[in-house]
């Protein structure tokens, strides 16, 4: 999509750092982070918010989530953990609206969360 900043990393027209990507998902630093490791996981296809999902696509947020482990190994977070948050419209308060996994690792981090 032409006016999503989730979309223009994914295609390399806004500079990020990223730290993992493939033909399916981009993996980059959070511009404001909120741990010691805080790293946006998307889709490379454009997807607004978890509620429009399609069972298209339920191999692909499955593989989020593969990813997601990746990160933690290449940041030795596999045996203390890390939390994943992905935040739904207004209640949530989702900024960006293309689907995103946030990776938050690094320091402990409290429930229930704000
Ligand atoms: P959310 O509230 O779940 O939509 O979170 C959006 C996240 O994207 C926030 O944590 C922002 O700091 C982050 N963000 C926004 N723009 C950028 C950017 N250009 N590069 C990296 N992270 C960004
Ligand atoms: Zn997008």
């Amino acid at each position: 999509m032409s006016d999503c900043i989730f979309c223009k990393i994914a295609e390399g027209e806004i500079p990020a750092k990223i730290v993992f990507q493939d033909n399916h998902v981009v993996a980059f630093e959070d511009i404001n982070p909120q741990a010691p490791v805080h790293v946006i996981i998307i889709p490379r296809k454009h997807i607004p918010t978890i509620s429009d999902l399609t069972e298209d696509d339920q191999e692909l947020v499955g593989y989020m989530h593969l990813v997601a482990n990746k990160i933690a190994a290449k940041n030795g977070l596999t045996e203390d953990g890390f939390r994943l948050v992905t935040n739904c419209k207004k209640a949530s308060g989702q900024e960006v609206f293309h689907i995103h996994t946030h990776f938050l690792g690094g320091r402990e981090f409290g429930w229930p969360p704000g």
